[in-house]
């Protein structure tokens, strides 16, 4: 569709400017025609006049010698008549006395009517006055070609002639009219030329300046589109001159431009998909401090969208660093680049580099946000267990070391001493090497153990089980009671490792149950699990202690639980086996009323259930 052209922006168009342009050149080439010709033409009838009567007169033969005032004027009578040169309806000749300026004679039609008008008329005439003042009797008055008079503009030629009986001025006179006729014909001829060419120049120039005009718009419209990011088809090259020359440049840089401009988008989109799939969080700041990128691990490490994400100075001073942009734009680097720092309840370890200008002056900030805080968790879990450990180590090797300082003291010679201390100690060495046992069962689970996978029926295992453990529940005489649905699926599991499970979760409902206290073990299935549930109505875990009772060396009463031979480990190994097997452990209890604790084991093989 083409579009409408406003009319100032018509007037601005090249195409306007060559109309304009062809049009000009052609009215000034006219009108110097014009000029040109209205002089040719008023010097033809001037040099056609004047020529006529010098070699009209020239044949007279008048002369000092021979000729009076009388016989000049009889001669020029006669003369004039035949040949017509002087005499007509529009030529005259006049006699003028050169010493008195008075007419003589005049074949004027004006005279013979008005004498004094007729005066008035020819002595405006330069070329007489001219005459009239000179001596020299040769002098010609030809100065001015023709003289303006309100009876009609005349040429006019003047000559002296001496005669036997004075000096006379002869005044030839030629009426303007004729030569204005012609020259009023030509005028209108050329107005008319002058029209035409003016209206062919308009067609011409339009269409002439069509064929530069055309191919500059398509360039136009077509950059116009590029700048909207539709660079569609090349341009037809139309000719080989400089517009075609132009559009060729124009098709080569368009091509170029969108080469590079699919050059820029797959780098951006490169760049785009790092930013977005790297775990890292980046945050890039202005030299102003105002943040300009942000990718989603910044905004999830930081749980806020990308637009609520605060300035430079800001941030830095919620992280507690001592940093500015300012000073960073003043020393143009980052003194102390890497930072690790808690933001809310995470811990982050967080590098901060400059990019810089073309001067290579500071422009902004990247940050890069690093979330450690597993690996702090980790760290200081590292260290708790390594106290822990060398806690639980220290009080059995400290009362084995004191038992035995005594033995050798003397207190070896008393028998009965002497086996009670051995007894104290058989008993410390039996809880370390439990402890040394679980803590290499823990080990095993860290660096990865296999499973040996066998078909186990978990009626039978829990059986087994509760009948180990009545023993032990006998003697706190407690009542352990066993309950197993008919119909559980026969699964896949690592029995040695599931036996552990069990039997840990038993002997801790002995321990934590007082004396004739209540044991139920049940086992029954659905859809998905197996579970295997001991509930007692022992002492009962507070409520704020049930998430962490699951942590390694966790107790809540360690008093008791090292009474009880506990390490601490029990629960956390059983919960690992269960995870490792594809099923969990979860936990309800009461202080006081009893604990009821629930293992589930998946009924597929777990890498199966993954299927
Ligand atoms: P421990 O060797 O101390 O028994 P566990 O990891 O087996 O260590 O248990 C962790 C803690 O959980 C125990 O110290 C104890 O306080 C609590 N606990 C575990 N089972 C029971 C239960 N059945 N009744 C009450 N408290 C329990």
């Amino acid at each position: 569709m083409r579009k409408i052209i406003s009319k100032s922006a018509f007037f601005r168009s090249i195409q306007w400017r060559l109309v304009l342009i062809l049009m000009l050149t052609t009215f000034v080439l006219m009108s110097v025609v014009w000029v040109f010709l209205n002089a040719r033409v008023e010097n033809i009838f001037y040099e056609d006049f004047k020529t006529n009567i010098e070699t009209n007169y020239e044949a007279l033969g008048i002369n000092q010698e021979n000729t009076d005032f009388q016989k000049l004027l009889k001669e020029l009578k006669e003369n004039a008549l035949i040949a017509g040169f002087i005499h007509g309806p529009d030529k005259s000749y006049t006699i003028i006395d050169k010493s008195t300026a008075e007419i003589l004679y005049s074949s004027d039609e004006l005279y013979q009517t008005d004498k004094i008008q007729f005066r008035n008329g020819i002595f405006k005439s330069e070329n007489l006055l001219y005459v009239l003042s000179q001596d020299d009797p040769e002098a010609v008055g030809n100065r001015q070609k023709y003289t303006k008079s309100e009876r009609g503009d005349f040429y006019d030629y003047v000559k002296i002639q001496r005669l036997k009986d004075g000096e006379y001025v002869l005044f030839f006179k030629y009426s303007r009219e004729r030569a204005l006729d012609v020259l009023n014909d030509f005028s209108n001829a050329i107005l008319v030329s002058t029209v035409i060419s003016l209206f062919a120049a308009v067609i011409i120039g339009s269409v002439l300046s069509r064929t530069i005009t055309l191919p500059i718009n398509d360039i136009m419209h077509r950059a116009k589109k590029i700048t909207d990011g539709d660079f569609g088809y090349a341009l037809d090259v139309k000719s080989d001159d400089e517009v075609g020359m132009l559009t060729r440049t124009f098709n080569f840089m368009s091509s170029r431009l969108k080469s590079m401009l699919t050059e820029i988008t797959s780098e951006k989109k490169k760049l785009e998909t790092i930013l977005n799939y790297m775990t890292d969080g980046i945050i890039a700041y202005n030299r102003t401090g105002e943040v300009i990128l942000t990718n989603p691990a910044a905004e999830k490490l930081l749980k806020s969208k990308a637009a609520d994400i605060v300035s430079f100075d800001e941030f830095m001073s919620t992280l507690g660093i001592k940093l500015n942009m300012g000073s960073i734009i003043s020393d143009n680097k980052i003194i102390e680049p890497l930072h690790k720092v808690q933001y809310k309840d995470k811990y982050i370890k967080i590098h901060l580099a400059i990019f810089t200008d073309e001067n290579n002056q500071t422009d902004g900030i990247i940050a890069v946000l690093q979330d450690i805080t597993e690996e702090h968790k980790l760290d200081i879990m590292r260290k708790e267990f390594v106290a822990n450990v060398s806690h639980e180590l220290r009080t059995p090797l400290t009362s084995v070391k004191s038992y035995t300082e005594t033995l050798l003291d003397g207190a070896l010679q008393d028998k009965a001493t002497a086996e009670q201390f051995l007894g104290v100690i058989n008993e410390e060495t039996d809880r370390m090497t439990r402890l040394v046992k679980d803590l290499l069962t823990l080990s095993q689970h860290d660096g990865g153990i296999k499973l040996n996978f066998e078909d186990i029926s978990i009626s039978d295992l829990v059986g087994s089980c509760a009948d180990r453990m009545k023993r032990e529940a006998k003697l706190k005489n407690q009542e352990l009671k066993v309950r197993i649905k008919q119909g559980i699926p026969i699964i896949q599991g690592d029995r040695y490792r599931i036996d552990q499970l069990i039997i840990n979760i038993i002997s801790n409902a002995i321990k934590y149950t007082p004396e004739k206290g209540r044991i139920t073990v049940q086992a029954h299935c659905d859809k998905e699990f197996v579970i295997i549930s001991v509930e007692d109505n022992g002492i009962g875990i507070p409520a704020p202690d049930l998430d962490r009772i699951f942590e390694r060396f966790y107790r809540v009463d360690k008093a008791r639980s090292r009474q009880m031979g506990g390490t601490g480990l029990g629960l956390a190994i059983a919960k690992e086996i269960a995870v490792l097997h594809g099923g969990n452990i979860t936990v309800k209890s009461k202080p006081g009323k009893g604990t009821h604790i629930s293992i589930f084991l998946p009924v597929r093989k777990p890498h199966q259930q993954a299927l």
